[in-house]
């Protein structure tokens, strides 16, 4: 039954329609698939019993031929969303074993749909990393190896579980979060398909909260056609969030598939940063061909302030990380360490709940905004914001409909190899970071592979909620390039 765990999502829709196999049979496919693959840390939690009878209750809707769009087809959530009834912890110590009576809305929106919970995903901690490795529940190593290397590599951060479960056929598709690239690095170093929708496109009700004005879920998925699928369930307006927007969801599985005949495509030259590896280079200059191929027309581009998004990032995400992670003092969720006093308390607690790149975010932030720092930093981040989000403006406005980039600097790299200078990790994110701040779309899909074996992706940016064109561009590079598997080793 193992090949059921290799379909697309589209094929295993189709498959359950056409009556070839259950979602029962699709769900225990999985499980086994989660069982043996435990090596890999992908999940932090597995709900067997949930999916069985999640599954059950799909099965007796498809018999009646009802069912959602999703309708018995099995999906990985990250632990950055909260479900009803299910630890969701965004893989911290300090959420304990924190349950909430309450369900995202965007998991939400995917049980309405018929979709089967397989369990949560492991992230780095709050979401707030580039390897996994911050995560308390341990790394997730990658499916993909080096060619004739065992060493452990990272599948990337922070939705490094969902990557890697999707990557590993250990669901048909999985939910992310996208700060500053969490989506779009993990699908690069890890050969899948990653899309960050517009701000405001996925409600963030539910979503445990990193940096509000960035956060954004979105849909990891081996195609191109199945992240629309996912990514049209997910999204919708939210009365339950004020910065989701009141729009219809356009069906994107059309624009799969739609020529990109006559499409100007910005090629920005500011994202030929120094020391980019050559094959990095060469991916991008195939990109620019094969959509060239297709009809595109290339464009060269110039988005000046891009230099200054990741010092920017850093002191903006920060900021709101440490007002947001300021309710956890160890009276309302999870972990409690008594001290002499309340103070103690709560100092305590948070000492003890939050690893080191949490304690050293929440400094920062504290820093930045705190009297006297805040024009000079805080401030100054905001108004760089502006300058960075004003270029894409110029530069859509000039005609162009979408960008090409790298997705990220290099291939993925091995477990505790970045570990000593922060920056170094965050040095990672240049070319997703720039997307976040200016609210836009983002989209990474598979292109090739390095001199090592190891994927590597392409980026493509958007208009604002234009996620079509995304769609439609990102096919032409998933025909020209092919889908890539790792060898299973696990
Ligand atoms: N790597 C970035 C950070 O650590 C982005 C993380 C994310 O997108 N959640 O902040």
């Amino acid at each position: 039954m193992s090949e059921l765990t290799a379909l697309t999502l589209a094929e295993a829709r189709d498959g359950l329609k056409k009556k070839s196999f259950s979602a029962a049979e699709l769900t225990a496919a999985h499980l086994a698939a989660i069982e043996q693959a435990r090596a890999l840390n992908a999940y932090v939690l597995e709900t067997p019993e949930q999916a069985a009878d999640m599954a059950k209750a799909s099965d007796a809707r498809l018999a009646k031929g009802e069912g959602g769009p999703l309708e018995g087809l099995p999906i990985a959530i990250k632990d950055m969303f909260c479900t009803q009834d299910v630890r969701s912890t965004a893989c911290s110590h300090i959420l304990g074993e924190f349950t909430p009576p309450y369900e995202s809305t965007v998991s939400g929106n995917l049980w309405r749909d018929g979709a089967v919970m397989l369990g949560k995903t492991n992230c780095d901690e709050f979401a707030m990393g580039s390897s996994n490795e911050t995560s308390y529940f341990g790394p997730v190593i990658s499916p993909w190896r080096r060619r004739g290397s065992n060493t452990p590599l990272t599948p990337g951060g922070s939705s490094g579980g969902a990557a890697t479960a999707v990557a590993a056929n250990l669901c048909l598709a999985a939910t992310g979060t996208d700060t500053g690239g969490s989506i779009r690095q993990p699908a690069a170093f890890t050969g899948t398909v990653g899309i960050k929708p517009t701000y405001g496109r996925c409600s963030r009700w539910g979503i445990i909260a990193f940096a509000s004005s960035l956060d954004q879920a979105g849909p990891f998925a081996r195609t191109v056609r199945d992240a629309a699928i996912l990514l049209r369930s997910m999204a919708g307006p939210d009365a339950k969030d004020t910065t989701c927007v009141d729009m219809p969801v356009p069906d994107y599985e059309v624009a799969v598939g739609k020529s990109v005949k006559g499409l100007r495509i910005g090629i920005p030259k500011e994202y030929r940063v120094d020391g980019m590896p050559a094959e990095i280079d060469e991916l991008w200059q195939k990109g620019q061909e094969w959509l060239k191929a297709a009809g595109a027309e290339l464009v060269e581009v110039s988005l000046p302030h891009t230099k200054l998004a990741l010092p920017a990032y850093y002191i903006v995400a920060p900021a709101e990380a440490s007002s947001n992670l300021a309710r956890y003092d160890g009276v309302r969720y999870g972990l409690r360490v008594e001290g002499r006093d309340i103070t103690g308390m709560y100092e305590a607690t948070r000492a003890a709940g939050f690893g080191k790149e949490v304690r050293r975010r929440v400094m920062i932030g504290t820093y930045v905004l705190s009297a006297g720092y805040y024009d000079a930093y805080y401030l100054r981040a905001q108004k760089v914001r502006t300058l960075i989000k004003r270029d894409f403006e110029q530069a859509f406005a000039s005609g162009i409909h979408a960008m090409l980039t790298p997705a990220t600097p290099s291939a993925a790299f091995g477990l505790g190899e970045k570990g000593g200078d922060p920056v170094e990790m965050y040095l990672n994110d240049v070319f997703t970071v720039t997307v976040n701040m200016a609210g836009l779309p983002g989209i990474s899909v598979p292109a090739g592979l390095d001199a090592q074996g190891l994927p590597l992706g392409l980026q493509l940016i958007g208009r604002p909620f234009d996620e079509e064109t995304l769609f439609s561009l990102g096919e032409v590079i998933e025909q020209a390039a092919g889908r890539f598997t790792p060898d299973r080793w696990w």
